[in-house]
C-alpha cells in the first residue's frame, strides 16, 4: 500500500485513543493526527453534519486550528457538502479543479491539492465527513478509500456510542433531532410508547480484527450458512407454487451468491474489522449509494440485501433474529420495515402501543391483524427502521397518518392530552353500549359489526353489536399460510359462530382477487385487476372452491340459523348460480345424514352498479341486500379505491352516491326485504346520518365505529333528517358534495357527528 502504514496498526492506535482518560475535544484531535499520520497525509479533518443541515469543522490536523469549530458549510455545498449529500466517497488528485471545489480563507487548505473524503455513515444516515488532504497532487488507492472508510465507520460507533458525546451538547443533535414522518394510516387510534425494532439491529461491539485470517474464515463459515438456509427456504417456496414470495427469495439466493458482494465483505475484512464489522460497513455503505435512488426497483433491492446483510449479522453474532416478548418493554411500539400477519400475533398483546411500518400500507395483512387488535398503526414511512433507535420515545398518530420520533416535550404533552381525550371518549361510548341504537323520535337502528378474524369477535360483546353483519371470510385466508383444508374451515367458520353464540354470523364467501391477493394462490397478471377475474366470479368459474367453502358453511352452522351473503354480484343470475351451488350442498348434507342449519338466509352485496338496475330482479331472489358501499363508490365514479390520486376525489356524500343509495333503500321498503350497508361509510356518524334519512335501518361497521355512531343516533330526529336529505337530493344543484351541508344540519339540531 503506498500510502497507508495499515489498517490495522490504524485501528489499534484509534482504540488506545478512545482508552485514555481525556475531553471528547481532546480524543477527537488525537483521532485526525492518527489518521493524518498513518494515512501519510498532511491533514486529516472531521466535519459533523447538524440536525440543520450544517456542516461544521470539528476537529483537524494540518489545517488551520482557529477554523475548527468557525468553519461551516451547507449539505452540498462545496466537496465535503457534496460528498456528506451523496454519501459517497470522493477522490480528487486536483481538488480546486473540481466545480464543486468552493474556497474557505480561515483554513489555509488552498495549498492542498489532492483530497480524499468519506462520509460518516450509520444505518445509511449520514452524521458528517472524514477528510484527508494531500499537498502534492496524488491518486487514492481503492485500498486507500477502504481504510479510510472503515475508520469513518469507527468514528460513527463512536458518535452514536456517546465516546464524543460532550462533544453535542445539545443533547448529541446529530443523531437525536426530533423527526415528524407521514405515512398511510393503518389503524386508527394514538399510541405512546417507546421504540421496539421488530427485526433489532445487531450490536456489532467488537470492531477490530484480532486475526485477520480468523474472521475471514467466519465470514466464509457464516456465508455458507447463509446460503444453505436460503436455498432451503427457495426449496420450500417452490413446493408452495409460484408467487411474490418465492421471487424474492430467489433474489436472496441471487444476492448470497453475488461474488460483487462477497468481494467486498472480504475486502473489509481485511482492512482489519472483523466479520460482522465488515458486514455492517459494506451494508451501510450499500444502504446510503441505494437510498438516493429514486427507482423503486432498486429500492426494493435495498430491503432485500437489508435483509440478508441482517440474516447474515445474525449468523455471525448468535443474536436473535426477531425481537422476543421477554425483553418487550411495557409501552413497546414495534418498528419494522415489513412484518408478516403471524409475527404480530406472535407478541405480547398487553405491551403494544403501536406499529409502524416501512414497507407495507392498509391493505396488507398485518394491517388486517393490526386493526383487528385496535394497535395504533401507521405504513409507508420512508426509512423509518434506519432514523430510529431502540427505546426512542416515539407516537404512532393513526388518525392522522403521521408519526412523531423523539418529540419534543411539546409534542408529546399534546400528544398525552390527546390519548386521555380519546380514552375518554371510548369510555363514555362503552357506557352506550346497552342503551338500545333508538333515535329520538323513536327509530330503530341495527348497528351490526364487520368482522374477518376471530380476533374481532370478542368486540361483538363490548360494543353490544346486534349482529357479525359482515364477516369477510377471506381475511381468514389472507393470514394462513396455505389455502385452509374442508375440516380447517369448518373449524374455523364453527368456532366464530360458537364464539358469538347468541348473535347471527352473516359469512360472506371469499372476496379475493383484485387486491386482495392469497400468498400460496397464483397471482394473475391482469390489467384491471379490480375489473378482474375476482370474488363471486372465481367462485362460479371454480365451483369446487366455492362449494368447499359452502359445504364447510353448512355444517359448521347445524342446529343453527346460517347467513351467508356473495360479493360482487353483477346481474340476478349469478345469484341464481349462487344458490344453486347452496341447494347442491344441502343436497349433499342430507343424502350423507348430516345434520342441517334451522334455517339458511342467503344474500347479494349490492356493490357492482349493474344491480342498481336489477334491484326488482335480485331482491326477489335475495333473502336480504347489503350495500358494499366502498366496491359500489369505486365503481361508480370509475376511481381505484386504492389509488391516493382518486380515492378521495369524489365524495360518498355527494348527489349521484346517495341517489343510487335511496334507489337501493326504496326497494327494501318495496319488496319489504332487509337491506343493510357494511361499507366503510356506515361507520362515519355524519355518513350514517345521510344514510338513515335515505331509509337504512341497518349499518354494519367496524367495532370502533360503534359508539360514535350510536352517540349519533341518539340525537338524530330522522323525521326532520328525512325531509332534509329529500329537498336536498330533489335539488338538483349541482354540487360535488352535500357534505358541508349535511354538517350544518348536525350541527344545527346538535347531533354529534
Ligand atoms: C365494500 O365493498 O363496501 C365492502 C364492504 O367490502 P370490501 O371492503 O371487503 O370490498
Ligand atoms: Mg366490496
Amino acid at each position: 500500500m503506498r500510502g497507508s502504514l495499515g489498517p490495522r496498526l490504524l485501528l489499534r492506535r484509534l482504540r488506545e485513543v478512545m482508552a485514555e482518560p481525556i475531553g471528547a475535544q481532546a480524543r477527537l484531535d488525537k483521532i485526525v493526527v492518527q489518521i493524518a499520520f498513518n494515512m501519510v497525509a498532511e491533514v486529516c479533518s472531521v466535519y459533523v453534519l447538524h440536525a440543520d443541515k450544517r456542516l461544521e469543522l470539528y476537529a483537524t490536523e494540518g489545517l488551520n486550528r482557529e477554523a475548527v469549530h468557525l468553519t461551516t458549510m451547507r449539505l452540498g455545498e462545496g466537496i465535503v457538502g457534496l460528498i456528506a449529500a451523496k454519501a459517497e466517497a470522493l477522490a480528487l488528485p486536483d481538488a480546486q479543479s473540481h466545480p464543486a471545489y468552493s474556497y474557505k480563507p480561515e483554513t489555509g487548505e488552498e495549498i492542498y491539492q489532492s483530497f480524499l473524503g468519506v462520509p460518516i455513515l450509520r444505518g445509511g444516515n449520514t452524521l458528517g465527513v472524514l477528510v484527508v488532504q494531500n499537498r502534492a497532487r496524488r491518486i487514492y488507492s481503492e485500498e486507500e478509500i477502504e481504510v479510510l472508510q472503515t475508520t469513518a465507520m469507527l468514528l460513527a460507533e463512536m458518535i452514536a456510542g456517546g465516546e464524543l458525546v460532550s462533544l453535542f451538547p445539545a443533547g448529541s443533535e446529530v443523531l437525536r433531532q426530533s423527526l415528524s414522518l407521514k405515512g398511510e394510516i393503518i389503524a386508527d387510534g394514538v399510541g405512546l410508547g417507546h421504540v421496539v425494532l421488530h427485526e433489532p439491529r445487531v450490536i456489532v461491539d467488537k470492531l477490530v480484527a484480532e486475526n485477520i485470517d480468523g474472521e475471514i474464515v467466519r465470514l466464509d463459515e457464516a456465508i455458507a450458512a447463509l446460503r444453505e438456509s436460503v436455498d432451503r427456504l427457495v426449496d420450500r417456496g417452490e413446493e408452495a407454487g409460484p408467487g411474490e414470495h418465492r421471487e424474492i427469495l430467489q433474489t436472496f439466493r441471487m444476492i448470497a451468491h453475488d461474488r460483487g458482494w462477497l468481494r467486498r465483505l472480504r475486502e473489509a475484512v481485511s482492512t482489519g474489522l472483523t466479520a460482522e464489522a465488515a458486514v455492517e460497513r459494506v451494508q451501510s455503505d450499500t444502504r446510503a449509494k441505494l437510498m438516493r435512488q429514486t427507482d423503486p426497483y432498486m429500492r426494493g433491492r435495498l430491503h432485500d440485501l437489508d435483509e440478508l446483510a441482517n440474516r447474515l449479522l445474525h449468523q455471525l453474532t448468535g443474536q436473535d433474529l426477531v425481537a422476543s416478548n421477554e425483553n418487550l418493554p411495557e409501552n413497546a411500539v414495534l418498528v419494522a420495515r415489513s412484518m408478516g400477519a403471524a409475527a404480530l400475533l406472535d407478541y405480547d398483546q398487553r405491551k403494544l402501543r403501536g406499529l409502524v411500518l416501512e414497507d407495507g400500507g392498509a391493505m396488507s395483512h398485518v394491517a388486517v391483524v393490526a386493526r383487528a387488535l385496535g394497535i395504533p398503526a401507521v405504513g409507508d414511512v420512508t426509512n423509518i427502521s434506519s432514523l430510529v433507535e431502540p427505546g426512542d420515545a416515539i407516537i404512532v398518530d393513526g388518525v392522522m397518518g403521521s408519526v412523531e420520533v423523539r418529540p419534543g416535550p411539546d409534542v408529546e404533552a399534546a400528544y398525552a392530552e390527546k390519548a386521555r381525550l380519546r380514552a375518554r371518549r371510548q369510555e363514555q361510548y362503552r357506557s352506550l353500549r346497552d342503551i338500545p341504537a333508538v333515535t329520538r323520535d323513536g327509530v330503530a337502528i341495527d348497528l351490526h359489526m364487520n368482522a374477518g378474524l376471530l380476533l374481532d369477535l370478542p368486540h361483538v360483546v363490548e360494543t353490544g353489536a346486534v349482529s357479525i353483519g359482515l364477516f369477510r371470510t377471506e381475511l381468514l385466508f389472507m393470514v394462513a399460510d396455505h389455502f385452509p383444508r374442508p375440516s380447517e374451515q369448518y373449524a374455523l367458520y364453527k368456532s366464530v359462530m360458537d364464539m358469538v353464540s347468541d348473535r347471527p354470523v352473516t359469512f360472506r364467501t371469499l372476496d379475493i382477487g383484485g387486491d386482495k391477493v392469497l400468498p400460496y394462490m397464483m397471482r394473475l397478471d391482469e390489467e384491471n385487476p379490480a375489473l378482474g377475474w375476482r370474488a363471486l366470479r372465481i367462485g362460479l368459474d371454480r365451483p369446487a372452491l366455492l362449494r368447499s367453502q359452502l359445504r364447510a358453511m353448512l355444517r359448521a352452522g347445524a342446529g343453527r340459523e346460517v347467513r351467508i351473503m356473495f360479493p360482487m354480484v353483477a346481474e340476478a343470475a349469478e345469484f341464481d348460480r349462487a344458490r344453486a351451488a347452496v341447494d347442491h350442498e344441502l343436497a349433499f348434507l342430507t343424502q350423507h345424514h348430516h345434520p342441517l342449519p334451522t334455517e339458511i338466509k342467503l344474500g347479494a352485496m349490492v356493490e357492482v352498479p349493474s344491480l342498481l338496475w336489477q334491484l326488482d330482479e335480485i331482491a326477489e331472489r335475495a333473502d336480504f341486500l347489503s350495500v358494499g358501499s366502498n366496491d359500489l363508490m369505486q365503481y361508480l365514479f370509475a376511481a381505484d379505491r386504492d389509488n391516493k390520486r382518486v380515492s378521495t376525489r369524489f365524495d360518498p356524500l355527494s348527489a349521484p352516491m346517495l341517489r343510487a343509495l335511496k334507489s337501493i333503500a326504496d326497494v327494501g321498503q318495496r319488496r319489504n326485504i332487509p337491506i343493510t350497508l357494511c361499507g366503510e361509510m356506515g361507520g362515519s356518524p355524519l355518513a350514517a346520518m345521510a344514510l338513515i334519512g335515505l331509509g337504512y335501518r341497518g349499518l354494519s361497521m367496524s367495532p370502533s365505529s360503534i359508539g360514535p355512531v350510536k352517540a349519533m343516533i341518539l340525537a338524530l330526529d330522522v323525521e326532520a333528517m328525512t325531509r332534509f336529505l329529500g329537498d336536498l337530493l330533489r335539488d338538483a344543484s349541482g354540487e360535488p358534495s352535500l357534505r358541508g351541508r349535511l354538517e350544518a344540519f348536525a350541527a344545527e339540531h346538535q347531533v354529534p357527528c
